[in-house]
């Protein structure tokens, strides 16, 4: 940094307005990311003000971090340099929306609790879900590509993304995409956006497509006694002509984890928890063939849940890494993208992991291709020698078993105790396209000051 901190902080309060800067340790502490506290955050109002704020980081060398409900800052590697955080939270606002054309315009800072509410009252809501609910923003949501129970229907964000707003490492804004339709002519710039953890641009405004909320919702829950009778159910549910709205397998350990007073899924069960939408008729014909079909794949119980339970149930599974993270504060989170075919053998890799190295373990599957598998050891953070010794042995084995052609996993380990980030690459194995990724941060971020070393590879 060229310029002295005080003269630093100074402009930085010209450029975001008095009292919109944070000096104050007790308050920088609620941005530490692995063991490193910003110097000074900046809070920005408007998307001016953030390229403005970045155009002075650049100058003064400062490795900057975006940041929005901070509900996930410690995903992705330690950073290499940390100086300056930029909050955006202050931008919360609903810039356009079009009920009737199903169109919004969004800040990135607005949380999702807050965008959802808005989206009901004309009766129509986003298929973002996330964890963190009340706390979590659209910038960081699209930051870290959160994946959602209703990607089983909707996609990911991704699919109904219009278009984007933000800026880059030099502080130039970026408009790409639309705000009414998907616009293709040209790069989809705004989608190299999501998941890239703000390391080639700053989100400032988000534009989305929304959905109708459906008139009516029922939720059904097969307990099955293997993960493979579980799975079975899930290809057969597949294979059908049925549209469920979200099909999620709830491993017993993680079933009760979240049973712990909240949900009520069956001890000991593999439990296969499918949510349908749309008319009454349409909800009461899937329950009837899901019954048949969990018949037809030997599960035990099969029942539809009243409206508190589904609220209940769907709740706690949108809040997994929550009550995983409040059941064992040392638990090491991975999120393995596979192939629905391929999750059995993933799962008993997994469990071989955990038996082999004495961690409990716990699953969450959401059958279109995600398996979240947490390996919780009892000793609390930070852990004692042998126990991360264990626990590193069995995420290297966890990542490499995931990773193996005939299973063909991404894994990543989305939350773990930080030592344990000094011994596993939390992204996993180098992947072929790394040299293109650092050319592509080169040229969103010349200078490296975005995050530098928490993406994959060491972007
Ligand atoms: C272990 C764990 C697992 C989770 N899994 C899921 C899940 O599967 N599905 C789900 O929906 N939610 C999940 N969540 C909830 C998750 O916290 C939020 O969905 C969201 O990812 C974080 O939102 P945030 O505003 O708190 O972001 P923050 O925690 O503030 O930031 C998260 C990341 O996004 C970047 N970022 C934030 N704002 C911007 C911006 N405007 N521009 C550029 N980059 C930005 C930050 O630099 C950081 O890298 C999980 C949370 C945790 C802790």
């Amino acid at each position: 940094m060229s310029s002295s901190p005080t003269l630093a902080v100074a402009r930085l309060a010209e450029l975001v307005g008095e009292g919109h800067v944070i000096t104050e340790p007790t308050e920088l502490a609620g941005y530490e990311v692995d063991g490193l506290q910003p110097a000074a955050v900046a809070r920005p109002g408007t998307a001016e003000a953030v390229a403005e704020v970045v155009r002075f980081a650049a100058a003064e060398k400062l490795a900057v971090m975006a940041t929005g409900g901070r509900t996930k800052l410690r995903i992705g590697a330690p950073p290499r340099g940390y100086d300056l955080a930029l909050d955006v939270s202050r931008m919360n606002r609903v810039l356009a929306y079009d009920p009737g054309d199903l169109t919004l315009g969004v800040e990135a800072g607005i949380r999702f609790a807050d965008l959802d509410r808005v989206l009901a009252e004309k009766g129509q809501f986003l298929p973002l879900s996330p964890a963190f609910a009340d706390q979590a923003t659209v910038g960081g949501i699209v930051a870290t590509n959160s994946s959602t129970p209703l990607r089983h229907a909707y996609g990911s964000t991704r699919d109904y993304m219009l278009g984007m707003e933000f800026v880059t490492g030099e502080g130039n804004p970026v408009k790409s995409g639309g705000r009414v339709v998907k616009n293709v002519t040209g790069y989809d710039l705004h989608k190299l956006m999501i998941g890239a953890l703000g390391t080639l641009g700053v989100i400032t405004r988000v534009n989305f497509r929304t959905f109708p909320l459906p008139h009516a919702q029922g939720t059904f829950l097969a307990s099955c006694e293997s993960a493979a009778a579980a799975l079975a159910l899930c290809r057969a549910i597949a294979r059908s002509p049925l549209q469920p709205r979200l099909v999620e397998v709830v491993e017993p350990q993680a079933a009760q984890i979240l049973s712990g007073g909240r949900a009520t899924l069956p001890a000991g069960c593999w439990s296969v928890v499918v949510a349908a939408a749309g008319e009454p008729g349409v909800v009461e014909r899937h329950g009837a063939e899901l019954a048949r079909m969990a018949q037809g794949t030997h599960a035990g119980a099969f029942a539809g849940l009243a409206d508190k339970e589904e609220s209940a149930l769907l709740g706690c599974i949108r809040e997994f890494p929550k009550h995983v993270m409040e059941f064992c504060p040392a638990a090491t989170i991975f999120r393995i993208s596979v192939l629905p075919t391929q999750m059995e053998l993933l799962l008993e890799h997994a469990r071989q992991v955990a038996e082999r190295s004495q961690f409990t373990w716990a699953a969450l599957v959401r059958a279109s291709g995600i398996v979240f598998v947490a390996l919780l050891p009892t000793a609390a953070a930070p852990l004692d020698g042998e126990t991360l010794r264990r626990l590193a042995q069995a995420a290297t084995e966890l990542i490499r078993a995931s990773s193996v052609p005939e299973i063909g996993g991404r894994p990543m380990i989305e939350w773990c105790p930080l030592e344990l980030k000094r011994e596993v690459n939390v992204w996993g194995p180098v992947r072929d396209d790394l040299a293109l990724m650092q050319r592509l941060k080169k040229v969103f971020d010349p200078q490296d000051i975005f995050s530098p070393g928490r993406f994959v590879g060491g972007i």
